[in-house]
């Protein structure tokens, strides 16, 4: 039996074993998908290797040490400087690839008369949304509690905005929290006087943080917005993830199936 896990740090929250073991299941694959704690990101590859795992998610906070503990990238991750997901391949060594940027390309396709984006937060996923975006011709704009990873989104033709350096009366179609904040905690990604007259001038509102109201989608819905958290992203991140694990395509019936088994309960 072929072993599987995801790797976070809090990680209780985590529905992808549920996707995944679903999966496994419905395609009569033998595999089985955990959790796994893990503390310091820079045991990771470690853990992999001594988990005798064959292929792994990876949440926050440790994307950035999978992509620097990968021993070869695909190129999309490489161009991120992120990784999610871990492949061993035959010849012993993991490639690290980047899911959560088709994922959630595939998650907004619905919404339409989408120009210009506003990023909260600046870690993994902020890096993955900003390129795919960018390489769609949006208009991405960053804005971040601290100055980290400025020069990356301003190489990748991002504007980037600290709380203190952003002009109030700018604007955004599409507002989306990439922050942990909300995760575990009931803080919102950036100040109200800020978050507010944002997302009430925007037409949609995204969260990454899936299977809960947090602060900004309760924001959203009091704005009247159309609003939508990141159970979309999640799975398709993982049906990409799922389809590389299992070297397999899956069906839109079987994509729906593994949709239903994140029902938040
Ligand atoms: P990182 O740790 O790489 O980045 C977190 C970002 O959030 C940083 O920019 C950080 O700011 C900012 N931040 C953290 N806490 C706060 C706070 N209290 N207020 C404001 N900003 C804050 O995490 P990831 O990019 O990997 O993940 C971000 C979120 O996206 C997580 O909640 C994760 O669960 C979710 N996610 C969901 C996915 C899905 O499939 N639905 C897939 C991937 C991620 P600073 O740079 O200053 O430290």
């Amino acid at each position: 039996m072929k072993k599987f896990t995801i790797f976070g740090n809090p990680i209780s929250h985590s529905k992808s074993p549920l996707m995944h073991n679903t999966g496994f299941e419905l395609i009569g694959f033998d595999g089985i998908y955990s959790k796994t704690h893990l503390e310091n990101g820079e045991t990771i590859k470690k853990a992999f290797i001594d988990g005798g795992f064959s292929g792994a998610n990876i949440t926050v906070p440790h994307k950035e040490y999978a992509y620097k503990f990968a021993d070869k990238l695909d190129l999309f991750a490489s161009k991120i400087g992120a990784v999610n997901t871990f492949i061993l391949e035959h010849d012993g060594k993991i490639k690290g690839y980047n899911t959560d940027a088709p994922g959630f390309l595939k998650s907004i396709e619905k919404f339409t008369d989408v120009k210009s984006v506003l990023i909260l937060g600046a870690g993994g996923t902020a890096k993955a949304i900003a390129i795919i975006l960018k390489n769609e011709n949006y208009n991405v704009g960053v804005l971040n509690r601290s100055q980290n990873n400025k020069d990356f989104f301003l190489s990748n033709q991002c504007d980037f905005y600290t709380w203190d350096t952003f002009k109030q009366n700018q604007e955004f179609d599409m507002i989306i929290n990439s922050t942990s904040a909300g995760l575990v905690d009931i803080s919102y990604p950036a100040p109200l006087d800020l978050l507010e007259p944002l997302v009430r001038n925007s037409k949609y509102a995204v969260d990454c943080i899936y299977g809960k109201m947090t602060p900004f989608l309760n924001l959203a819905k009091q704005e009247h917005k159309i609003y939508q958290d990141g159970k979309d992203m999640l799975l398709y991140q993982g049906v990409i993830a799922f389809e590389l694990f299992t070297n397999s395509k899956l069906s839109e019936h079987n994509i729906q199936i593994m949709r239903q088994s994140l029902s938040y309960n």
